[in-house]
């Protein structure tokens, strides 16, 4: 139980920034934000609380990117593009192995490249509004507290971090607040890749011998990165919330708890993994699903269904309904299986994502990028994934970027849409309806 007790906490704190776009995260959501407001002309500071860039798929040890393309049409053009490129990718292949050493320099070179102002280790710790319009992001780094001056402002926390410090309006969970469980993804080595054998034929066995603490059958499995060497998204962390520091506290000990139990399993049941070693587990805990600011438009799983069109789509995505169950048992992991093999689209089939799902409908200066964005939490599910985060991301930074240069006059709710549009077309996006 977390104390109620409060204290005043009042003090002076330098103003170190006056930027036109402040960008909360610099996962996939806020290095493609902050690339594309720049590209806009924007001076743009970007706070990241880790480490790195890249969230999830670099200090989360996320192993592989989801589709780019619908397998016909490239889905994630404009910075997802860049960054596609830049990794050396080649088209065909649905999921791309990680190789997060790789992905954090390409990051490192395109924020440096594009001139935006960032610091490392800098926390958005709180915002400071005059009524729906957010004035000063309140950072925390290593030199102290300090304040970010900006006209537009893009939440990348992931778990809505911007927004909902600024009393967005908000959703979490199911309707009873069940989420997603988390994984902490891994890395290891010594793995016979071309003899290697299914990993799962055996789970049932080693859950029998009693090699796990709790059996999951949902074990999505590893990505070479070649030489042996393998990237793995593999073991559930249960009852987990992501905005609870209790939580991922707890979260990351029990995710280093199981990693060994799987490389027991690995070396002593399946061909091919006979030599596996742990290298490292991921120094974020991987998160699916916290927070969904609720926008001018609410994506539902009917826009799934129906392959929705919106006249102000800022792109196209496409990736199954991917909710991860929150129970181990054996149906719970059946009915996930009948929703990800029955939600999901043919080649060349895509949604549409609207604006409106950026955009924070509580606040007038606030846009929202990456896995927070304003969807039901069957859309979530699959718009989350980190192409769909490049898509999102460039359209909240360019959008920022016009409220910005409006210089007060429009809110985000009210910028031209065809205007958008057409800048985001100039970038590479992927708009064929405008
Ligand atoms: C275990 C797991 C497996 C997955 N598998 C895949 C997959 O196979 N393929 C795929 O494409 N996607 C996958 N995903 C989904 C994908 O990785 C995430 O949904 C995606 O990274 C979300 O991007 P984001 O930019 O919204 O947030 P994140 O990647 O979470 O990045 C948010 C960034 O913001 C920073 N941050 C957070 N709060 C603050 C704050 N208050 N102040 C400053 N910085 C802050 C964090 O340090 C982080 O760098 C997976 C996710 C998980 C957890």
């Amino acid at each position: 139980m977390k104390s109620v007790k409060e204290i005043p906490f009042v003090r002076e704190i330098p103003l170190r920034y006056e930027v036109d776009v402040f960008i909360a995260g610099g996962g996939p959501a806020g290095v493609a934000a902050a690339v594309a407001a720049s590209k806009q002309g924007s001076k743009v500071f970007l706070a990241e609380g880790h480490s790195c860039f890249g969230g999830m798929g670099t200090a989360g040890l996320v192993p592989w990117f989801c589709q780019f393309t619908d397998d016909i049409n490239f889905l994630a053009g404009g910075v997802g593009q860049e960054i596609f490129n830049r990794l050396n990718f080649k088209l065909g292949r649905n999921l791309l192995a990680i190789n997060a050493e790789k992905l954090k320099r390409v990051y490192d070179d395109l924020i440096t490249e594009a001139g935006v102002l960032f610091n490392f280790h800098t926390q958005l710790i709180d915002v400071q509004r005059d009524g729906k319009r957010v004035l000063y992001a309140i950072c925390n780094s290593k030199s102290g507290i300090f304040a970010v001056k900006a006209q537009a402002f893009v939440d990348c926390t992931g778990d809505g971090d911007l927004a909902a410090m600024a009393g967005a309006d908000f959703e979490k969970g199911d309707k009873d607040g069940t989420l997603m469980p988390g994984t902490l993804c891994s890395l290891w080595c010594n793995i016979d890749w071309e003899n290697r054998y299914d990993h799962h034929a055996m789970l049932e066995k080693a859950f029998a011998d009693g090699v796990f603490s709790i059996p999951d059958r949902h074990v999505p499995g590893m990505a070479s990165w070649g030489h042996g060497v393998a990237g793995g998204n593999i073991g559930h962390v249960y009852d987990l919330d992501g905005t609870d520091d209790d939580s991922i506290t707890k979260g990351l000990l029990r995710g280093r708890k199981i990693a060994p139990e799987f490389e027991r399993y690995y070396k002593e049941y399946v061909k091919g993994y006979e030599n596996i070693t742990l290298v490292a587990t991921g120094s974020l805990l991987g998160v699916r699903e916290t927070r969904r600011i609720m926008g001018d438009y609410v994506m539902t799983l009917d826009d799934f269904k129906k392959r929705a069109d919106f006249d102000d789509e800022i792109g196209r995505y496409s990736y199954p309904v991917d909710i991860h169950p929150n129970k181990n048992d054996p149906e719970a992991y059946a009915r996930f299986r009948e929703e990800i093999t029955s939600l999901c689209y043919k080649r060349g089939e895509s949604y549409g994502i609207p604006y409106r799902a950026l955009v924070s409908r509580s606040l007038d200066n606030v846009l929202v990028a990456g896995r927070c964005i304003s969807t039901d939490r069957y859309m979530q599910s699959s718009v989350r994934v980190m192409p769909g985060c490049y898509i999102t991301g460039q359209a909240a930074g360019t959008a920022a970027s016009m409220v910005a240069d409006s210089n007060g006059k429009k809110t985000a709710h009210d910028i031209n849409i065809s205007s958008l549009q057409r800048k985001l077309k100039d970038i590479g996006a992927y708009l064929p309806n405008c």
